[in-house]
């Protein structure tokens, strides 16, 4: 590939940094995940290491926890002023998640696009399905735990983390978890985040593929290799076992 971009010094250790040079052309990546499953991190990272990829920041009615800020991991809303926003029809898509509000404004949307950026989106499977009926060529991936057990431990350590007490949280989130699981098969990417530094990798592989793809070029090499390995149809089988763990086997494809 002639002119596809070349990778950086440091590209042994990070053979994705060629990314920087790939600044985005209208596209929006959706992605999903269970609570717990490490999404947030993996959306972080992918942020801050790929140009031109603007964020969608939530509207939601739930409280800010930790050191969350009103404007930086979400706008905080009442049910009140959430309910305006839908009547005015502001929302690209919204949803009940965990008994609150949670949506995405149009506005994110049409910054990024006059500005030629691509658009990040961290949504639920209820999300996702809205908005893949209203922007098909939208490309999703969905984020798989490396098993039930694993989310577990890693929803307890949230847990304790945040000092959180209600012993049922822990339950519903994976009962929730295994309902979400079903619907894997409407995403064109799964990624199964068991190393974090390996799943950056392949974030950053499939964001730059679709790039160079869409804009008429074909990917190569390493960012080719990572991002074909996670998609739909080369995982079908071996996520077999990870669904297994959630009770989940070849999806019946149930949407929330
Ligand atoms: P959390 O409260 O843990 O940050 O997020 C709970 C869930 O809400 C996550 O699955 C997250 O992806 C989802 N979520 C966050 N923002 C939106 C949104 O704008 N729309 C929808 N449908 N889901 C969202």
């Amino acid at each position: 590939m002639a002119d596809e971009p070349k990778p950086s010094a440091n590209s042994k250790a990070d053979p994705l940094a060629m990314s920087a040079s790939n600044r985005g052309c209208g596209l929006v990546f959706i992605i999903s995940a269970p609570s717990g499953s490490g999404k947030s991190t993996l959306v972080n990272e992918l942020r801050h290491s790929v140009e031109g990829l603007d964020f969608s920041i939530s509207y939601t009615t739930r409280a800010p926890r930790g050191s969350e800020q009103n404007g930086r991991e979400y706008c905080y809303l009442s049910r009140d002023e959430f309910e305006k926003m839908i009547s005015a029809d502001l929302f690209l898509e919204y949803a009940d998640v965990f008994g609150n509000y949670y949506g995405t404004a149009r506005c994110f949307l049409d910054r990024a696009m006059q500005h030629g950026h691509d658009l990040l989106l961290d949504i639920d499977v209820q999300g996702a399905a809205q908005l893949q009926a209203k922007l098909p060529q939208s490309i999703s991936i969905f984020v798989l735990p490396p098993s039930r057990r694993e989310l577990e431990l890693r929803l307890r350590r949230r847990s304790s983390a945040e000092n959180v007490k209600d012993p049922g949280i822990i339950q519903r989130r994976l009962d929730t978890a295994s309902r979400e699981i079903c619907n894997y098969n409407h995403y064109d990417y799964i990624l199964v985040n068991d190393r974090l530094e390996d799943s950056i990798e392949a974030l950053k592989a499939i964001v730059l593929s679709e790039r160079l793809r869409r804009s008429g070029r074909e990917p190569s090499g390493e960012v080719r290799r990572l991002a074909e390995r996670c998609r739909l149809e080369n995982v079908r089988e071996s996520i077999q076992s990870i669904l297994a763990t959630f009770g989940n086997q070849e999806s019946s494809a149930v949407r929330k």
